[in-house]
């Protein structure tokens, strides 16, 4: 094996000043890496906000039946997917941007609308790609204090603040209703006035990574405001409730103009062949998605008898995940996280986000969440 040659300066000095000054996103950790490193075999993943009861038999016969022509490029249009998104949802096939999962979307937009000169405006805890992309470009991130803890929406974003910071330079609010890892959402009515209220010199990017969680939420069905609002970007996708996370398909609507600007900045094939499969299946199995929510309202409320008795505060959360202080005992979230891992469980430290008595922890399968349970009291409650 050779190693890089031992010369300063290091190449990374050559790299933009934007790039350089971002931190690395922080995934999930994968069970393949703790069982690497602890041996173990029986892991249970809640860190990903993944849907535990899988995919759509609909969706996994079309990722397969796809292989064949793998050899193939994809639809670089996603002509069959668009069209049948822009049936579902009652828009055009132009007003949809498909994306490698809505991540790619996120980028897109900050690389369509951001320069070094404008602003663009997210908030305290909000999910942390909005931030990453921003830097990227160069922009300004004017980032907003968010509901205080002792308010009706722990953590929330702040809609008004966040609209008073739009000034002339913000090209881009990012909005993540619900938000992650926060679990706080934004109410119809609130989320309208900052509509109404903000200038139409700013797109305004509701991200709805969870909808089908939060429907039984007042959350706005944002795509039903696109009409009215041409500078609303809607953006969804296959990774969370349809189970598609491993194949990255997301997905954005708008005015046709602002899909228009994003398809001339994405990679001409950014999504793939059994991606476009599968997606299209997965909307064709309305039940899928539902048991998924069924499963998550269990689960939560399960969390919800069990975990405040063991000291644990469990924040509001409109997803299919929920913020939890662990603190009381004198542990913060990174050691919590720490000792789970060590019995095998696998949860989020939110450390990062500034909220380091908290661990985000996904609902999963029955099995699962008493694993967590019993996990996390052995955790909290033994020394060392
Ligand atoms: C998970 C998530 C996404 C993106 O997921 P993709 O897999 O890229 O579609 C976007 N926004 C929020 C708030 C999320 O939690």
């Amino acid at each position: 094996m050779t190693t890089p040659a031992d010369s300063s300066p290091s190449p990374a000095a050559l790299a933009v000043a934007a790039v350089r000054s971002l931190s690395p996103y922080v995934t999930g950790k994968p069970m393949s890496e703790l069982s690497r490193e602890l041996g173990l075999t029986d892991i249970v993943k809640l860190a990903s906000n993944e849907n535990p009861l899988g995919p759509s038999p609909l969706a996994l016969a079309a990722m397969q039946q796809s292989l064949a022509d793998c050899w193939l490029y994809p639809d670089g249009n996603g002509h069959e997917l668009k069209v049948a998104l822009a049936r579902r949802h009652g828009v055009l096939p132009s007003q949809v941007t498909l994306g490698n999962g809505s991540n790619d979307l996120l980028v897109l937009l900050a690389e369509a609308f951001l320069t070094p000169q404008v602003s663009a405006v997210i908030s305290q805890y909000a999910f942390a790609i909005y931030g990453l992309v921003v830097h990227a470009t160069g922009a300004v991130a004017k980032v907003v204090p968010a509901q205080v803890e002792d308010s009706a929406m722990p953590h929330g974003h702040d809609l008004q603040a966040m609209c008073a910071a739009v000034d002339d330079s913000t090209r881009l609010v990012y909005i993540a209703n619900p938000n992650n890892p926060t679990g706080s959402w934004c109410p119809t009515a609130e989320v309208c006035a900052f509509l109404d209220a903000v200038p139409r010199s700013t797109i305004v990017v509701l991200d709805e990574a969870y909808y089908e969680y939060a429907r039984r939420f007042d959350c706005p069905d944002g795509i039903e405001l696109v009409s009215r609002y041409p500078n609303l970007v809607v953006l969804r996708t296959f990774s969370k409730a349809h189970a598609l996370a491993g194949l990255r398909v997301g997905y954005g609507i708008s005015h046709p103009d602002v899909a228009d600007m994003l398809n001339r900045v994405r990679q001409p094939f950014n999504v793939n062949l059994p991606a476009l499969a599968a997606a299209e299946a997965a909307l064709g199995d309305a039940q899928q998605a539902e048991r998924a929510v069924a499963l998550v309202e269990a689960g939560m409320a399960y969390l919800h008898r069990e975990l405040p008795p063991l000291g644990v505060k469990l924040f509001p959360s409109a997803g299919n995940f929920v913020l939890a202080d662990v603190g009381a005992w004198g542990l913060d979230g990174q050691q919590v996280f720490d000792r789970l891992l060590r019995q095998g469980v696998i949860v989020r430290p939110v450390g990062g986000y500034g909220l380091s008595r908290c661990i985000r922890i996904t609902i999963g399968t029955p099995e699962q969440n008493e694993r967590l349970v019993t996990s996390l009291r052995q955790c909290l409650t033994s020394q060392g």
